[in-house]
């Protein structure tokens, strides 16, 4: 089925306890964060935007990594506050059936909006931390943010020098293999893996479905536009997550 939320919505589903929930980027769009692929996205406006968030490019180019902090400002000062989508999660938390919450979003918004630290799995990391490429020194995105604001464009290590990032994996870098294992498991031990606003073009994340289906869960797809797991999936919303997520998550 492809299209709207189902009046009656699936058995199986309304009795689903353990559901595995993969987010992208598309649940934070109605919070005011655009996503990258979608039809208003970071990409589809400025292909060369891709470059900000690959490792290789950010670490030989001051320029690239000005335009970075830049980006990273005006998002901090946009100051986003989660969504009906993220809420919905939390209820679903709540209502005891959440197994865990596999995000490829790197905004703090599962968090803010009041999921368990303990459930959200971070698998692209978060922007509110800043570590050093060089000696993995940690600190705040306020502490960066502060200084770029004070006139520092390209703020360096405080330790030793080195070209700090974002806590995020850019392309190019791997994934932490301990979020990888954790998300993997959950992938492979739900009922239901429900994967919201993603375009399910990124590994390995959209690999975690086809664990789950290879596992024997049933595959719900909520995204506006077609995504390449459509065809295996059991049900597809193609209605906006802050009011499409509310109503597939409602307790029976
Ligand atoms: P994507 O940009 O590839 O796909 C987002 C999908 O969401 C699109 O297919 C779009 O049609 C859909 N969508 C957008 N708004 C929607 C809405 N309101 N209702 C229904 N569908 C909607 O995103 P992705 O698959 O997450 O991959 C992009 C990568 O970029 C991820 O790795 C992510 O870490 C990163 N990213 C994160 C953020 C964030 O943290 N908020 C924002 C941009 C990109
Ligand atoms: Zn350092």
């Amino acid at each position: 089925m492809t299209g709207a939320v189902p009046e009656t919505l699936p058995e199986w589903l309304t009795a689903a306890r353990r559901i595995t929930v993969l987010t992208g980027a598309g649940i934070s769009t109605e919070s005011g964060i655009p996503d990258y692929r979608g039809p208003n996205g970071v990409w589809t406006r400025d292909p060369d935007a891709e470059k900000l968030v690959t490792l290789g490019y950010y670490l030989a180019d001051p320029e690239i990594r000005r335009r970075s902090w830049l980006l990273r400002r005006a998002m901090q000062d946009a100051d986003p506050q989660p969504n009906a989508g993220h809420r919905a999660l939390v209820d679903l938390e709540r209502q005891g059936r959440l197994r865990a919450l596999v995000t490829q979003n790197i905004d703090g918004l599962h968090q803010a909006a009041g999921s368990s630290g303990e459930l959200v799995h971070e698998i692209h990391g978060t922007v509110h931390e800043v570590v050093c490429t060089d000696c993995g020194d940690r600190t705040t995105i306020r502490e960066a943010l502060d200084r770029v604001a004070a006139g520092e464009p390209d703020p360096e290590c405080r330790v030793c020098g080195g070209i700090l990032k974002t806590a995020t994996v850019y392309f190019g870098q791997m994934l932490e293999e301990r979020v990888v294992e954790a998300c993997t498991a959950a992938a492979a031990d739900c009922d239901v893996f429900l994967a919201v606003g993603t375009s399910l073009q990124v590994w390995p994340a959209a690999g975690l479905a086809d664990i789950a289906v290879g596992s024997g869960a049933r595959l719900v797809v909520v995204n506006a536009e077609p995504t390449p797991y459509d065809w295996t999936a059991d049900l597809v919303v193609r209605e906006p997550i802050g009011t499409s997520l509310p109503r597939l998550v409602a307790a029976d």
